[in-house]
């Protein structure tokens, strides 16, 4: 009896796999059943291997859903990225909006200054052939003083003119006039006095970062590069490209955190280093007193020239 027993269940054990698939005909089927009521040792083994079978037949499936979940989550962290770097680029674009905005308003108080005193140099002395080129510019209420100094290295030749200027008018395409005297001192000489002749004397502190419309400043502000740093000792940001659309200020300047006022200019101008090519302006307000302006005597010239006597 156990013999057979052990028998019966060794043959059913191997039709096990095909019954589960349905391969086994209808009288082997009813043999295995009522083999399996009774023995409970081929029950569980059957059991087991339907599980076994069943899992390795939906196995295909879960790949497939396991790899859309993958995808799905690809997605997901692709959307996060793209929101991350469009958050970033948002951000970046507001604080460079606040920057330039704030600059520019502290600009404009600055403007329409009757009192200040401007120093532009040109050029630098590391420089062995350009040389350099400095204009200061003395406002008092509508008259104007400016001084230009040439120094030319490869002459040696140094020349300082001071115009007065006075009697102001608007000339031709509305451009500031001024009656002027000219004093010219060449490599310490007096040489020449012009006096009483017309000449456009530029003269404004300038917001640079004014634009003709919001919109434009806005604009200007995105594609700008703006980035913190010092420009002769003063806290400055450093803006470039802004104005893009405009064609102008396209180039590299500093702007003083104080001022809103450029105090650098120039091309590319690396970090820490100042060009020879860029310009920097000094301001100061409120500084020029009537003593700027006692004009010196022609008489002490060697040439004295009157342009009003033509
Ligand atoms: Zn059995």
């Amino acid at each position: 009896m156990k013999m057979k027993e052990e028998k019966d269940c060794k043959i059913v054990q191997d039709l096990l796999p095909n019954y589960i698939d349905n391969l086994t005909n209808e009288e082997t089927n009813a043999y295995i059943e009522k083999h399996l009521e009774e023995c409970e040792k081929c029950k569980t083994i059957y059991e087991n291997m339907k599980k076994k079978i069943e899992i390795e037949t939906e196995k295909p499936d879960k790949r497939e859903i396991n790899f859309f979940k993958k995808y799905r989550n690809k997605l997901r962290i692709l959307r996060i990225i793209l929101l991350i770097i469009f958050m970033i680029f948002v951000l970046d674009s507001c604080r460079k909006i606040i920057i330039i905005s704030e600059l520019s308003n502290k600009a404009e108080q600055y403007v329409d200054s009757t009192n200040f005193h401007k120093v532009t140099v040109s050029g630098g002395y590391t420089n062995d052939f350009g040389g350099f080129t400095k204009m200061e510019v003395y406002r008092l209420g509508d008259r104007r003083k400016i001084i230009l100094t040439n120094f030319m290295p490869i002459n040696e030749m140094n020349q300082v003119a001071t115009m007065f200027g006075k009697d102001r008018k608007i000339g031709y395409q509305n451009i500031e006039e001024y009656t002027t005297n000219m004093y010219v001192i060449k490599d310490g000489k007096k040489t020449e006095a012009v006096l009483n002749q017309q000449m456009a004397l530029e003269a404004k502190p300038e917001n640079i970062l004014k634009t003709e419309s919001w919109w434009q400043q806005i604009l200007g502000s995105i594609f700008a590069s703006v980035r913190e740093t010092s420009y002769n000792g003063e806290k400055c940001y450093y803006i470039a490209n802004f104005g893009l659309l405009q064609d102008t200020n396209s180039y590299g300047m500093y702007i003083s955190k104080d001022t809103g006022l450029v105090v650098g200019f120039g091309q590319s101008a690396p970090i820490g280093e100042i060009e020879s090519s860029i310009q920097t302006y000094k301001y100061e307000f409120d500084t020029v007193t009537e003593e700027d302006f006692i004009e010196p005597d022609p008489s002490e010239y060697e040439n004295v020239y009157d342009a009003s006597k033509d």
